[in-house]
């Protein structure tokens, strides 16, 4: 997909520090952090938003969760916890239109949800 920032930091077009990456999901920090640990797990395939997905993608969006789980572990966060956010369209905030999970983490939570 043209002009799409995360497009590009999967493909390497733009250099990021990838945090983990495979063969359908990679991760790499938040540019602007909310929280200690924030990193963005995306698919490797463009997919706008959950407003896009099918049954097909049930298996891709599975593995963007166990890859959060890996990275929560790696980060030293699975115990003390963590938040996993979708944002999906204007009213939640959506600002970059290639669907991404924030993991968020390493301090207490200052509302309880967000
Ligand atoms: P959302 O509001 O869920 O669409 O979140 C988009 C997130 O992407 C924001 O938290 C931004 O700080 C982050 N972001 C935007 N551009 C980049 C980038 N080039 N590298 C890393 N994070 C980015
Ligand atoms: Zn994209």
């Amino acid at each position: 997909m043209e002009d799409c920032i995360f497009c590009k930091i999967v493909s390497g077009e733009i250099s990021t520090e990838k945090v983990y990456e495979d063969d359908q999901v990679t991760a790499f920090h938040d540019a602007n952090p909310a929280a200690p640990t924030h990193i963005l797990i995306v698919p490797n395939r463009h997919i706008r938003s959950i407003n896009q997905v099918t049954a097909e993608d049930e298996q891709l969006l599975g593995h963007l969760f166990t890859a959060a789980r890996l990275l929560a572990e790696q980060r030293g966060i699975a115990s003390s916890g963590y938040r996993l956010i979708i944002n999906t369209g204007p009213d939640a905030g959506q600002a970059v239109f290639h669907l991404h999970l924030h993991l968020l983490g390493g301090g207490r939570m200052k509302h309880p949800m967000g």
